[in-house]
């Protein structure tokens, strides 16, 4: 959006100073403007950060700001954000965390909805101008608002069921009963945004307007002369008792099939409040307050938030440890275009890189071009961006583009003997400047670093299956590689729009190397005779996204054999066993999901699975879950990773450990420490000194700490 011809729209008005616009203050949250003309402004207007998010001192000075309004109604309120990012991503979301006393979460959403409530009910007309991102708690800020001008470039959200809540601040109650009540309800249990015009179209929003036009459009909506929406006799009949028991009924049954219940409970309580008092505005509102407070100070919202810190505490990595403030990468060349190099290549060009991709097998590189297209097709909505996009990719079968490069990416097979030949051949071609990133998933980067006569430039960027959803990047560096070159491999992460964890160039970094005791142990699993889909069962009981054995077929078998390989190695004696019919089913070509046949037959690209007999149980559960846990503590004393957070946000985004759950770390420690280890240490007395505690764990502590 414009930006100059907006701020200059918000100072027109600006005439005398409300209590709460003194120039300077600090830890402002609002300013109250009132022109000669009646009209009274009032901006959304956070001074110590770049978005406006809700806080305690928010809900202070709103308080504040109602009182002056109601003692002296304006003509007319206008409610706009001073921030070029947007209205307001709604709730500070730390002020929830740690909020676990029933008591006092209920106490304070009864505060905050009954100033919202106020400023619904304040005689006069409430226009509120939304630009830019408006998620959460901003959008039922507007929704307290007679009238909604979206400026083109608005997006509108209620996102909170991402963090195990459904909207808290009325929201749920004033948007069904404004809009299509089953569309409301789509918005709200998939969290998704709503571009102004289609907020246009369900009626969110009163008027799609140009920057320039919003004087205009005020100038109307004041004189009366802009109707808003209302809504009409089928949102009316789709809010009675019988329609919305049959509409409830569907989307019990779809929120089911995308998560638990039991491990998100949020959807479920979603869909009750809507049934039960979806034809009652005020008896919803009362009931939304209840019931949200139950999710607000239950452990799903609870280890939501965490894993939500978790997020901001990856993504500040990018800005590495500054040496060097940006990345200088504009030209991104990719060797080898099977599963990984395919699509990183196309997440790449997505993200505004020009890419250069090559692989000796040109079938390979068609499957790659194909997948690209079909992932712009459904990223990018505009058609004139969609082809950029594919322009910026470009097929390059002689590698000629790796002269031009400013990163190499190789994601080659994982052989050292290929990878080393590829780099031979590679660096004499590279740019001075040119970093060298290697996508292997176990191999040790001081020996792929050994043809090299610039190790410096040389690092890991390590991306997940399938690179396009899993928003992980392990970075990891090796004796030589130049703190300059490591923190633009940081930077260009966060410019790919992932989370880089940085990680010792241990074999199998953090996340394989966690992954794979789990993934052993469920092929010992299938050696004592348990159904394939009844281990896949214990894991996603547990909150695993996927079972291990499914896994396993999505990482490639090749891929799996190659790392637990590499890994073994590292160990020694107390390495899991791989068995033996793992090396033939690779061998023969059985790959995995790529190859259509590996643990599971595939067709259409899905699992052709039965129903598991009957369930595994805990002690299956434990069996999976624990050596991962194991591992996590390992992989710290190792100093693989810095720290605790940084462990338990890789496995989150790296391999998806049940985000319900905190991380491996906090899922011990809630689990208790002490038991933990004691259930390690039966495990291995029954099954093998591939259990034993690590001796990381008495550095842990006791819960809490650490
Ligand atoms: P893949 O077998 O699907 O693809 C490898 C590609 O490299 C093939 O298309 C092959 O033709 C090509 N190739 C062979 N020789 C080459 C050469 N000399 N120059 C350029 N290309 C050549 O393998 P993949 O699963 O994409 O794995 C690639 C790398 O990424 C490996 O190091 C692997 O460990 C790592 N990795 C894999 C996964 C996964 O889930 N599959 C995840 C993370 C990292």
């Amino acid at each position: 959006m414009d930006r100059d011809m907006r701020l200059a729209t918000l100072a027109r008005p600006r005439l005398a100073l409300g209590p709460f616009g003194e120039a300077g203050r600090s830890g402002r949250r609002l300013s109250l403007d009132r022109g000669d003309d009646g009209i009274a402004w009032l901006l959304l207007d956070r001074e110590d950060t770049a978005v406006n998010t809700f806080d305690a001192r928010f809900f202070e000075e709103l308080d504040a700001a109602l009182k002056a309004l109601e003692a002296d109604p304006p003509k007319a309120l206008v409610i706009r954000s001073s921030k070029p990012a947007g209205f307001a991503m709604g709730a500070d979301v730390n002020e929830f965390r740690g909020l676990t006393d029933r008591a006092e979460a209920a106490a304070r959403v009864a505060a905050a909805n009954a100033l919202y409530d106020r400023l619904e009910r304040l005689a006069t007309a409430k226009i509120a101008v939304i630009h830019g991102t408006c998620a959460g708690g901003g959008t039922e800020l507007v929704l307290c608002c007679d009238l909604r001008l979206a400026i083109a470039d608005a997006s509108l959200s209620l996102p909170e069921i991402r963090l195990g809540l459904h909207p808290g601040l009325g929201g749920t109650a004033r948007l069904s009963h404004l809009i299509d009540p089953v569309q409301a309800m789509t918005l709200m249990l998939t969290g998704g945004d709503v571009s102004a015009r289609r907020a246009k179209r369900l009626g969110l929003v009163d008027a799609v307007i140009e920057e320039r036009h919003v004087e205009n459009a005020l100038a109307a909506a004041i004189a009366g002369k802009l109707a808003p929406h209302r809504p009409g006799w089928r949102d009316r009949a789709l809010r009675t008792r019988p329609v919305r028991m049959l509409a409830a009924w569907q989307m019990r049954r779809k929120a089911d099939a995308k998560a638990r219940p039991e491990h998100y409970p949020a959807p479920q309580a979603l869909i009750h409040l809507w049934e039960e008092h979806g034809g009652d505005r005020a008896a919803m509102l009362e009931a939304e307050r209840a019931s949200f407070t139950d999710l607000l100070t239950g452990d799903t919202a609870q280890a939501l938030f965490r894993v939500f810190a978790l997020r901001g505490h990856l993504r500040a990595r990018s800005r590495g440890t500054g040496h060097d403030p940006g990345h200088g990468i504009a030209h991104v060349h990719v060797v080898g275009a099977g599963v990984m190099g395919g699509e990183i290549a196309a997440w790449c060009a997505l993200k505004g890189f020009r890419v250069t991709f090559t692989d000796p097998d040109l079938s390979a590189m068609g499957k790659a071009y194909a997948a690209a297209c079909k992932l712009y097709e459904r990223q990018i909505p505009r058609p004139p961006e969609r082809i950029a996009a594919r322009d910026r990719l470009i097929w390059d079968p002689r590698g000629a583009g790796a002269a031009q490069a400013d990163l190499v990416i190789e994601a080659a097979p994982e052989k050292p003997e290929l990878k080393r030949r590829i780099y031979f051949d590679l660096e004499p071609r590279l740019k001075a400047g040119a970093i060298l990133a290697t996508n292997t998933s176990s191999l040790s980067l001081k020996s792929l670093a050994e043809p090299l006569k610039r190790p410096q430039n040389f690092l890991a960027l390590h991306f997940f299956n399938p690179v396009s959803r899993m928003p992980l990047v392990e970075v990891a560096r090796h004796d030589a590689t130049a703190d300059a070159a490591f923190d633009r491999a940081l930077a260009f992460t966060g410019a790919l729009a992932k989370l880089p964890a940085p990680v010792a160039a241990a074999p199998g970094f953090l996340v394989n190397r966690v992954l794979m005791p789990y993934l052993l142990e469920a092929l010992t699993l299938l050696d004592e005779g348990l159904a394939r889909e009844a281990v896949d069962e214990a894991a996603e009981a547990f909150g695993m996204p996927m079972g291990p054995i499914e896994l396993a077929d999505q990482v490639g078998l090749d891929i799996c054999l190659a790392v637990a390989r590499t890994l073994g190695e590292a160990q020694g004696s107390s390495a899991p066993a791989i068995p033996r019919w793992l090396e033939e089913k690779v061998e023969k070509g059985e790959l995995g999901r790529k190859t259509g046949a590996g643990l599971y037959a595939y067709r259409n690209g899905k699992a052709q699975k039965d129903r598991p007999k009957a369930p595994a149980g805990p002690q299956i559960t434990d069996r999976l879950i624990l050596p991962m846990l194991n591992t996590t503590v390992a992989c710290l004393r190792e100093g693989v990773v810095a720290d605790a957070d940084t462990a338990d946000a890789g496995m989150i985004f790296g391999a998806g450990f049940a985000p319900f759950r905190g991380g491996p770390l906090a899922y011990a420690r809630a689990r208790g420490i002490a038991h933990v280890v004691e259930r390690l240490d039966e495990l291995a007395k029954a099954h093998g000194p591939r259990f034993a505690p690590d001796a990381g764990w008495e550095a842990l502590g006791e819960p809490g700490t650490g």
